[in-house]
């Protein structure tokens, strides 16, 4: 547990939270400023700060609770779709520095943007450039 951590808080039962699952490994709970009726996060009990600093185990604990919680959470709203996400960063706009997925309901004509939009000016990379970054992430994994 990191002392200074609200989520970790939340696991220890320090601060209430409205939980909708929870196993030795993982809670899921409602996000407390919903962005729409349903919104989930879903933790690892355990500390991790992003999910690069999350051990594989605990990763895939996180992602097969996110797949089971899904079609509950989009059915208890009503939601044909939702938006399943994890800002993986501070750059990337992670405030709370406990590593979580966002399950968000969507509706028809609810006025949100799909991930796409998270980016107004995409680069325009050439075949090389994208040839090196190819390279390199495959080099990164061996
Ligand atoms: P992120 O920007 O990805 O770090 O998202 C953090 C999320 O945690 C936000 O959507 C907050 O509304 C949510 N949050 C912060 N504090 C609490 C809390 N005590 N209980 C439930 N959700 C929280
Ligand atoms: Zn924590």
């Amino acid at each position: 547990m990191s002392e200074d951590c609200i989520f970790c808080q939340i696991v220890a039962g320090d601060i209430p939270s409205r939980t909708v699952y929870e196993d030795d490994t993982v809670l899921a709970f409602l996000d407390a400023n919903p962005l729409s009726p349903g919104h989930t996060l879903v933790i690892p009990k355990t500390h991790h700060e992003r999910l690069n600093d999350t051990p594989a185990d605990v990763a895939g604990e996180v992602l097969s609770t996110l797949h089971e919680l899904v079609p509950a959470v989009e059915a208890a709203v009503d939601a044909p779709a939702s938006t399943v996400a994890f800002n993986n960063g501070e750059e990337a706009g992670q405030e709370v520095p406990h590593v979580h997925g966002h399950i968000i309901p969507r509706f028809e004509d609810d006025g949100g943007r799909p991930i796409h939009a998270l980016v107004t000016d995409s680069p325009d990379l050439s075949d090389g450039e994208l040839d090196a970054i190819e390279a390199d992430i495959a080099a990164g994994l061996e």
